[in-house]
């Protein structure tokens, strides 16, 4: 069987630092074996999106938004991802660190909750930078069809924690793997868990 072809990624954010989405972009091309990642640029979100008694973004909207961004904007993209620099929740769930749309190719990453001042720690970019590629490598997984995967190394595995997400790696064990390749997404062998 022939390798596929890199899928193509668009990106677009707001109220987050390009430096930090322009990282970002590099790191998704690697993992997806040289994919495009065009950076559709900073959006802005409707704010009756947004709950001000809870200071959160309606999680759900936001995702209905980022697939009219998908389809106005980058109907040539295999996937978009929205980074957005706050903090969202889902009815039933306190918070969310992202949303995607299972096999859809829509996701979205929420930062706020990923830096380490919102748990009362210094700032840590490079902390930050790994947070926010495991959490796109996921929400992008669920976005290419993965669901959750039982082993907490994997990328895939269900985070209801920070502690959760620093436990895993911005990789993908190899049976995610296979499943991303087998709807046709290659991974780079470097995003890959061994064994
Ligand atoms: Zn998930
Ligand atoms: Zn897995």
């Amino acid at each position: 069987m022939a390798e596929p072809k890199p899928p193509s990624l668009a990106l677009a954010w707001y109220m987050e630092e390009p430096s930090l989405i322009r990282w970002l972009a590099v790191r998704l091309s690697e993992a997806y074996s040289g994919a495009r990642v065009e950076l559709l640029g900073e959006t802005v979100l409707p704010q009756q999106m947004f709950d001000p008694v809870r200071g959160q973004w309606l999680s759900n909207q936001v995702l209905a938004y980022a697939m009219l961004l998908r389809e106005r904007l980058a109907a040539w993209s295999d996937a978009l991802l929205l980074v957005v620099g706050g903090d969202a929740y889902v009815p039933g769930l306190n918070f969310v660190f992202g949303q995607a749309m299972l096999g859809a190719g829509v996701a979205v990453v929420y930062t706020e909750r990923l830096r380490p001042e919102f748990y009362g720690e210094p700032s840590d970019e490079e902390l930050l930078r790994q947070r926010l590629l495991k959490e796109a490598l996921h929400e992008l997984g669920h976005g290419f069809g993965l669901e959750h995967c039982p082993n907490p190394r994997c990328v895939m595995s269900f985070s209801n924690s920070i502690l959760e997400v620093d436990r895993k790696e911005p990789r993908y064990c190899s049976r995610c793997a296979k499943k991303l390749l087998e709807n046709g997404v290659p991974v780079d062998p470097r995003y890959v868990l061994p064994g």
